[in-house]
C-alpha cells in the first residue's frame, strides 16, 4: 500500500494542475478548448538568449556548477538588483536556483518550525499556503479586498502579528488579482514590520516586468535599507523573459539565511542547470527590448479583455495594474442553473461549467483563498483571448 508522508497529506493537487488536466482530456476527446488558465508568456524566449545557451554547450559548461550559481550569474543579478532596485547585494547575499519556487520552498524549508505561522494576503499564488503547510506551519490567510485594489492593510497586518509569526509574505504585482503595491503601500506595511522584529518579510517580485502603470516599480529591501536583514526579495526570469521552462530564479537577502537556502540545495538540486544559467545571465544582461515588447502586447490584451469583460453580465474585475491575469467576480451569478439544470454554487462549479460546457479553461478563485471569483490569463493569443471571452459572454449570459 502507497503511503503517503505526512507532509504530503493536507497537499493535493492544485486546482491549476486539475484544470490543466481536464483540458487536456477534452483536447484529447477532440474538443477545442480556448485556454485561459495557464500561467506562462505564450512567447518564444528570446534568440540572444536561445544562443546564450547554444554557446555554453559548445563551450563545455556543461557540468556542476557552484551550488548558488556561477560567477558570471550572480554578478549579473547583483547588476541587475543594482540597476533596476537600486538594492546592493554582496556576493554571499544572492542565490540563484532551479525557479523561484524552489527558493521560496528553501526559504520556508531553511525557517519555518510546526507551529510557526506566515501572513499571506489572499487571493495569493497557489503553491504559497500548500508549501507552507507542507512545512508543518500554517498559513495564515488574509483576505484583502477589492476596494482595496486587492492589497493587504497594514491595520490587517498589525491584527494578525502573533509571536509565531516568522514570516508575511508578498507577491507584487499580484498573481493572480494583479494587485500593484506602490511605494506608500508598502511604506505602511513596513512600519508594521519595523514595530515586530520576530517578523521577517518574504517578497516575491516575478511579475516585475509586466507592469501597466508608468510609476516605476518598487520593492521593499530598496525602500527601508535598515530593514534588509530580515527582507528576501525573490525574482527570476520565468515571465519576464519567457523562460518558463529554462527553470532559472534568484534571491537575495541576509547572509545567513542565505546560507541555509543553500544547504537545502546541496541536499535537493544542487546547482541549476548550468546551460540555463547561462541563459537567463544573457537575459538579466542582454538587450532588453523583448521585454518592452512583450509588456506592450500584454497592454494590448489586458485591454481586450477588460472590455470583452465589462460586456458580461454579471461579471466585474478591476482592472489589472500588471501581471498577464484578471481575477473576475462572478458573486453575481451566484446559485444560478446552467442550461443543463446544475445549480453553481461555487467557483469549481463555475470553472466546471465554463469547461465543460462552454469550452473554455479557467482558475476557480478558491484555489487563490477567494471564493466568488475565477481567474483568466491572458496570456495567449488574440484570437484564443476573443474566443474565450466570447464563450465566457454566451456561457454567463445562459445562466438563469
Ligand atoms: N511566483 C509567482 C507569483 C508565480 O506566479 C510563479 C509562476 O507561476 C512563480 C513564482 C514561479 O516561478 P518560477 O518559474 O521561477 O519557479
Amino acid at each position: 500500500i502507497f503511503r503517503p508522508s505526512q507532509a504530503l497529506s493536507k497537499v493535493g493537487p492544485s486546482a491549476i494542475t486539475r484544470m490543466t488536466a481536464a483540458t487536456a482530456e477534452l483536447k484529447r476527446q477532440g474538443r477545442q478548448i480556448a485556454s485561459m488558465h495557464l500561467g506562462e508568456p505564450d512567447f518564444r524566449t528570446p534568440e540572444n538568449i536561445v544562443e546564450a545557451a547554444i554557446r555554453a554547450m559548445r563551450a563545455g559548461d556543461t557540468h556542476y556548477t557552484a551550488l548558488d550559481g556561477t560567477p558570471e550569474i550572480k554578478s549579473a543579478v547583483q547588476e541587475k538588483f543594482s540597476r533596476e532596485n537600486g538594492i546592493y547585494f554582496d556576493n554571499d547575499q544572492i542565490v540563484v536556483s532551479s525557479g523561484a519556487k524552489m527558493l521560496l520552498f528553501s526559504a520556508f524549508f531553511a525557517t519555518l518550525n510546526p507551529g510557526d505561522e506566515v501572513i499571506i494576503p489572499a487571493p495569493y499564488w497557489v503553491s504559497y499556503a500548500d508549501i507552507v503547510e507542507m512545512m508543518g506551519a500554517r498559513a495564515v490567510v488574509l483576505p484583502t479586498h477589492a476596494q482595496d485594489g486587492f492589497k493587504l492593510q497594514a491595520e490587517d497586518l498589525e491584527r494578525a502579528i502573533t509571536p509565531n509569526t516568522r514570516w508575511l509574505l508578498i507577491n507584487s504585482p499580484s498573481n493572480p488579482s494583479g494587485a500593484l503595491y506602490r511605494r506608500a503601500d508598502y511604506e505602511r506595511i513596513l512600519e508594521v514590520i519595523e514595530r515586530h522584529p520576530h517578523v521577517w518579510f518574504m517578497i516575491d517580485d516575478m511579475y516585475e516586468h509586466i507592469i501597466f502603470q508608468d510609476e516605476p516599480f518598487v520593492t521593499p529591501a530598496q525602500l527601508r535599507p535598515d530593514l534588509q536583514g530580515r527582507i528576501l526579495t525573490i525574482n527570476g526570469v520565468s515571465k519576464a523573459y519567457a523562460m518558463t521552462g529554462w527553470r532559472i530564479g534568484y534571491a537575495g537577502g541576509p547572509a545567513p539565511l542565505m546560507k541555509a537556502i543553500k544547504a537545502v540545495l546541496s541536499q535537493s538540486t544542487s546547482c541549476p542547470c548550468s546551460i540555463a544559467q547561462a541563459a537567463a545571465a544573457e537575459a538579466l544582461r542582454g538587450p532588453q527590448d523583448a521585454v518592452r515588447r512583450y509588456l506592450a502586447e500584454y497592454r494590448a490584451r489586458r485591454d481586450l479583455v477588460m472590455t470583452e469583460l465589462s460586456h458580461c453580465a454579471g461579471l466585474k474585475a478591476t482592472e489589472p495594474d500588471g501581471t498577464f491575469y484578471a481575477f473576475v467576480d462572478w458573486n453575481a451569478l451566484f446559485g444560478r442553473s446552467t442550461p443543463k439544470g446544475e445549480t453553481v454554487t461555487d467557483d469549481e462549479d463555475l470553472c466546471r461549467y465554463l469547461l465543460q460546457d462552454c469550452g473554455v479553461s479557467t482558475v476557480p478563485g478558491l484555489a487563490f483563498g477567494t471564493q466568488g471569483f475565477f481567474r483568466i490569463s491572458f496570456a495567449s493569443t488574440e484570437a484564443e483571448l476573443r474566443l474565450g471571452m466570447a464563450r465566457i459572454r454566451e456561457g454567463c449570459a445562459a445562466l438563469i
